[in-house]
């Protein structure tokens, strides 16, 4: 039994963005430093950042839900599913969110699917500046078989 799996990420990345409110500033001035770069991407985001990145800077965006009104958990699910390779959350350390069980579930989810995750500019900025940004790359994800095979 192998003990962990292969997922393939392709030179083309599905990046997601999400920040908090009082983070979305900060986003959007990472992401104009990045411009560049991210437009070689396909880009998801939260509803509300998303808007924002095409309002000021002409990002073009996939736009899920909201945050709050259940955009984190359908950025979770596609990280299940496969369709996102990195996560960038710039999340608020000093305020408390109306959502914060899908704060949680989302950083959780990224972690069980082993995605590079960036929860604020210097990560991003390590991430962005990685050769393997512009390469394929065998992520490798815990073979799960045996946790579905466990006795209950
Ligand atoms: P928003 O959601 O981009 O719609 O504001 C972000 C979040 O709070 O998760």
């Amino acid at each position: 039994m192998k003990m962990f799996l292969n997922m393939e990420m392709q030179k083309k990345k599905r990046i997601a963005l999400v920040a908090h409110d009082k983070k979305k500033q900060d986003l959007i001035e990472w992401a104009r430093y990045n411009s560049g770069n991210l437009s070689e991407h396909k880009i998801y985001a939260t509803g509300t950042t998303g808007m924002l990145l095409e309002k000021e800077l002409n990002l073009q965006t996939n736009k899920l839900k909201s945050g709050p009104l259940g955009g984190d958990q359908q950025i979770g699910a596609m990280i299940s599913e496969n369709k996102i390779d990195i996560l960038i959350f710039f999340w608020d350390p000093l305020e408390p969110q109306p959502h914060d069980p899908d704060v949680k579930a989302l950083l959780r989810i990224a972690v069980v699917w082993n995605i590079p995750i960036a929860c604020n500019r210097a990560s991003a900025d390590f991430i962005f500046s990685s050769h393997l940004m512009k390469e394929e790359y065998e992520r490798i994800v815990p073979n799960y078989s045996e946790y579905l095979k466990r006795n209950l």
